[in-house]
């Protein structure tokens, strides 16, 4: 029987399917899934979300790579156990509630802890990318809250 499941498991992955999805080295191919445009009740202005691990039970994080067009930003939120953004292109503004807005560009790493309500996006005037890790509690990575106004994102 085990050589029947080696040939089974050979099958499948010739095909290109895994019967062992969170098993050994796996490789997800660039453009697998469709490019998301942000949703107008977490984003103002465009931004386009290149999900690369959904969060899900079995993960320890939601990863996804977000593209923010100029002026383009997150609504305000909040993330149950932390977020790392790892900015790849441009430049871009991230701002804690109740502290001034703070410059980040390309290369940049930022931490956000767990529960501090934030937003992040483009400059006015650039475009900005992250890779944006979420880690997972309880199931949830993010609590969303109201968007960021223009007098809030453009006060510094
Ligand atoms: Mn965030």
């Amino acid at each position: 029987m085990k050589s029947l499941a080696v040939a089974l498991s050979l099958t499948l992955i010739a095909l290109g399917v895994s019967a062992h999805a969170e098993e050994g080295v796996q490789i997800t191919p660039a453009g697998s899934t469709p490019t998301l445009i942000g949703n107008a009740r977490n984003f103002s202005g465009q931004a386009a979300v290149d999900l690369k691990a959904a969060g899900d039970s079995d993960k320890l994080a939601g990863v996804g790579m977000v593209t923010f067009m100029p002026g383009a930003r997150t609504a305000w939120h909040t993330h149950p156990d932390g977020q790392l953004l790892i900015v790849t292109a441009g430049k871009g503004w991230v701002q804690e509630a109740g502290q001034p807005r703070r410059e980040i560009k390309a290369g940049d790493v930022v931490w956000i802890a767990a529960g501090v309500k934030h937003w992040h996006g483009a400059a006015r005037d650039s475009l900005m990318r992250h890779l944006a890790i979420a880690y997972m509690r309880d199931g949830r990575n993010a609590d969303w809250k109201e968007l960021v106004s223009d007098a809030q994102y453009d006060a510094h």
